[in-house]
């Protein structure tokens, strides 16, 4: 007889935050996103809220993975705190894998832990499951859904998702993907509800790029802009809309600081002699700079 699978909320649902999903079949299980959740106003004192893992703990022997949809803090939040009691390989693509990195290396956890970088396309074996990494858009960039094969069937978790008919960067999300999964039949959708009960659509990153312009167009002043630090595509075209206006570009933050601005990017900004130091100058900043908060 054909064994069941289970799948187990430990955290996300009829929530925002705290995202940890468990996929149970026979001897193997494997866990999508590992996030923390922000504590109410009666958690005086707690700074991070965590998921219930015991049911992890106690079933350590069976799970083949950690699989991370997209690299926001409500799904790999929890990670470092998690890893303290379950030791379990994590598979993301290149930007959740490399925010996930800076956490293993603050907590001290890198030489532990094994992390796999895959990308879209990619179908990763773990015990009888099979989970293969198909691109979605989201506000950070390399989001993922996931298609969970077993031998009962196939299940679609989404993870946070927007349809973006034009992106920044990375493509639209590959819908052609999940329509072949519908044809072959799905025997479950577990889907991000966040807003599912708005009416209409989420406007595409890039329309923001166009209301940057106009209000940098015709401002003489500093401008000051705030964002999330993980939302890597509008620090890009705050950027370039800098860049158009003869701006320079400030960033400061405890994420901004050393998070997605470093790499590549950050060199970019250099080369191109837009970086300020906000700390620059005993008269405080040039009023031509944009500073970026997070
Ligand atoms: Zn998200």
């Amino acid at each position: 007889m054909a064994e069941k699978l289970k799948i187990i909320s430990l955290g996300g649902l009829n929530e925002i935050g705290k995202n940890l999903t468990v996929y149970e079949y026979g001897n193997d299980i494997v866990v999508v996103d590992c996030g923390m959740g922000f504590p109410d106003d009666d958690m005086y004192g707690i700074d991070v809220v965590i998921p219930d893992v015991s049911y992890l703990i106690k079933n350590q022997s069976k799970i083949r993975g950690i699989f991370i949809t997209h690299g926001h803090e409500d799904h790999i939040g929890a990670i470092p705190y998690v890893l303290r009691s379950i030791n379990a390989p994590i598979y993301a693509t290149r930007m959740s894998a490399g925010l996930i990195q800076l956490k293993l290396e603050e907590h001290h956890l890198v030489s532990k832990t094994k992390m796999i970088t895959c990308e879209a396309g990619d179908v990763i074996q773990a015990g009888k499951f099979s989970i293969e990494f198909i691109h979605v858009n989201h506000s950070i960039a390399d989001a993922v859904a996931f298609a969970i094969k077993c031998p009962v069937g196939t299940i679609v978790h989404t993870g946070d998702f927007k349809i973006d008919t034009t992106p920044i960067q990375g493509g639209m999300i590959d819908l052609a993907r999940f329509g072949a999964l519908g044809q072959e039949g799905v025997l479950a959708l577990l889907a991000d509800s966040t807003n599912v009960e708005r009416p209409g659509y989420t406007r595409s990153e890039s329309s923001v790029g166009n209301s940057f312009d106009a209000l940098f167009k015709g401002c003489q002043d500093r401008i000051i802009v705030t964002t999330f630090a993980s939302n890597v595509d509008r620090l890009q075209q705050i950027i370039n809309v800098a860049a158009r206006y003869g701006r320079k570009v400030a960033v400061t933050g405890r994420s901004m600081g050393h998070r997605p601005v470093h790499g590549e990017r950050h060199e970019g900004v250099h080369r191109a002699g837009l970086y300020e130091d906000p700390r620059r100058g005993a008269h405080g900043p040039d009023p031509d700079q944009v500073p970026a908060q997070a």
